[in-house]
């Protein structure tokens, strides 16, 4: 995250999820988080309706935490790189490869929005400015966290935003990004929203890593809050964007094998928020995704995983194509 910088989100402690908490939590958590919930209590394939049963499966085959296969090797993907790596970003013809002539998502629009910039920490003067963002006013836009081996979150967000693009582009969608640090700095938050505005966007994420404590992990996808107030109001898209933040927690978790959050949202992986400018000015169905914490070192592990950020866009993607479909 973010907009207000690391360590916004207090860190609370830790709570288990497993056990009765768990079982409780899952008559609240959708589809494949459900899924998830009922595998994580169990220990293995649940015993629930056909979507938990088939989720619990999929979850199995990739248990919560650290999948083996897509553990960084000790000198790979960790180290920062000033230049695009093999492993930074997926390959020329995959990244450039036409829109499909057809495909389930033809005629939808899609838009990414990469969280921070690489060059915002050069511009600090003007990422400071005050934008109105409805309901406060508040900066302009800020350079993002990173792991504490200095891999970026503004690198982070935009290598899973080519991913994506090339992932929904196969599936027919027009795709746009709000930046692809071809500019000095930003979009600032306001003008991050009127991007997804003015395409008439069917859906937008907006993609981040936290900069939470250490022991702190998981993902969790922001919701917009009904808000009305000044510029900003949301009432009209609060329903369908908690569809496609269900839908991409779901697939998120089936996809990764990564567990909701264990430190916001009390194990849904979804939270609700009235404070981001990038939610409040959003006419069209828009989340946030936080793919994890950067501060901590087993999901920097993750995060710093080119696999890891591959699966984390086919978890993103699957959720937003389930979305635009129905
Ligand atoms: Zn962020």
């Amino acid at each position: 995250m973010s907009y207000t910088g690391p360590g916004f989100d207090p860190p609370q402690p830790r709570r288990s999820l497993r056990g009765p908490l768990t079982v409780a939590l899952a008559a609240l958590v959708p589809g494949a988080l459900l899924g998830w919930a009922v595998y994580a209590a169990v220990d293995g394939p649940g015993n629930g309706g056909s979507s938990a049963g088939a989720s619990a499966t999929a979850s199995a085959s990739a248990p919560s935490g650290v999948p083996s296969s897509t553990t960084p090797s000790p000198s790979g993907d960790r180290k920062p790189s000033a230049s695009p790596t093999a492993e930074e970003s997926p390959s020329p013809s995959a990244s450039t490869s036409a829109p499909a002539a057809s495909g389930p998502l033809k005629g939808k629009v899609v838009v990414i929005d990469p969280g921070h910039n690489p060059g915002n920490f050069r511009h600090t003067a003007e990422i400071n400015r005050q934008v109105d963002i409805g309901t406060n006013r508040k900066e302009c836009d800020t350079t993002g966290t990173s792991t504490d081996d200095g891999y970026a979150e503004a690198r982070f967000t935009l290598d899973v935003a080519h991913r994506m693009r090339a992932l929904l582009e196969e599936q027919g969608a027009t795709v746009k990004l709000t930046q692809d640090a071809d500019r000095p700095f930003g979009p600032c938050v306001d003008e991050r929203a009127r991007i997804g505005n003015a395409a008439k966007a069917d859906a937008v994420v907006s993609l981040h890593a936290d900069g939470s404590g250490a022991g702190n992990r998981g993902f969790h996808v922001i919701l917009p809050g009904a808000v009305d107030a000044g510029a900003a109001d949301t009432r009209a898209i609060v329903g369908p964007s908690r569809d496609l933040g269900e839908r991409i927690a779901g697939n998120f978790v089936r996809v990764t094998g990564s567990a909701p959050s264990n430190y916001v949202g009390g194990g849904t992986g979804l939270v609700t928020r009235k404070d981001l400018g990038g939610l409040n000015l959003s006419t069209v169905p828009k989340v946030f995704v936080e793919c994890g914490n950067m501060r901590d070192s087993k999901d920097a592990a993750l995060l710093t995983s080119g696999a890891w950020r591959q699966k984390a866009a086919r978890g993103i993607s699957d959720g937003i194509v389930s979305f635009l479909r129905g």
